[in-house]
């Protein structure tokens, strides 16, 4: 077995270490014996996602989601629209999560016309919501209780359809407002979670994983891995946001 990872836009989206997601995804992988192999997708390069099984998209300031935006609507748009409603896993993180929706309006009034490949968009605020924070992940998303970091000024809101990806336990999560977090849809996993998110939280990271291998092989297990010190600091950082 074996999962083709797409890793788009590592040039201008990976912020705060959000390119360790593919690490650790390809870690637990070999763990188990299950390959991987990484694809690195920057501007410029072919749109097509065909041939791979998870994509993954980090997070970047607003000037960056700019620089990207005229490489993303000669072509990527489509495909990705197209591949999320094939199925396709996706682990999107901040900027790039945003970038998943219709828009986003910068605090300044700058549009950046998105995707729409998820019903949400954007609008920058005052505020900076930075920090730790926690939050559970919905029933869709296997319920695990996961610790990150944010930082951002946009406050996203989901169309009334869109499910979130959890409830926000600590912190500020989708706008700091409805106690939503992050966005799930199809086999989307949409989040403001930056940095090591699948380190510190080896529920998701398998989540997502098995999504990816379910899909691709129709029926997949993983065995657990001794997670000890994952869940040690996923419950030293718990401990200290209660
Ligand atoms: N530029 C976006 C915001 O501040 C996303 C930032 C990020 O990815 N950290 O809302």
């Amino acid at each position: 077995m074996e999962l083709r990872i797409c890793h788009m836009y590592p040039d201008v989206l990976n912020l705060y270490g959000d390119g360790g997601n593919i690490r650790c995804m390809s870690q637990r992988l070999r763990w188990r014996g299950i390959g991987a192999e990484i694809t690195r997708l920057p501007i410029g390069s072919a749109a097509s996602l065909s041939g791979y099984d998870l994509v993954f998209i980090g997070g970047g300031q607003d000037f960056e989601q700019q620089v990207l935006l005229e490489d993303l609507h000669r072509g990527k748009d489509r495909e990705i629209r197209a591949a999320v409603e094939d199925g396709l896993p996706f682990l999107a993180i901040c900027g790039g999560y945003q970038m998943l929706g219709s828009y986003y309006e910068t605090y300044d009034g700058q549009r950046c016309d998105f995707i729409g490949a998820l019903d949400l968009y954007t609008v920058g605020s005052s505020t900076r919501m930075i920090g730790n924070y926690s939050f559970q992940c919905g029933e869709s998303s296997g319920g695990s209780v996961v610790v990150g970091f944010e930082n951002h000024s946009g406050k996203t809101w989901l169309g009334s359809g869109l499910q979130p990806l959890g409830t926000v336990l600590s912190g500020y999560g989708n706008n700091g407002q409805d106690g939503s977090e992050g966005a799930r849809y199809q086999n989307v996993f949409g989040t403001y979670s930056h940095g090591p998110l699948l380190p510190k939280n080896p529920a998701l990271c398998d989540f997502i994983l098995l999504t990816a291998l379910e899909r691709k092989y129709g029926a997949a297990e993983l065995v657990p891995l001794d997670d000890r010190a994952e869940l040690a600091a996923h419950d030293e950082m718990l401990k200290r946001l209660r």
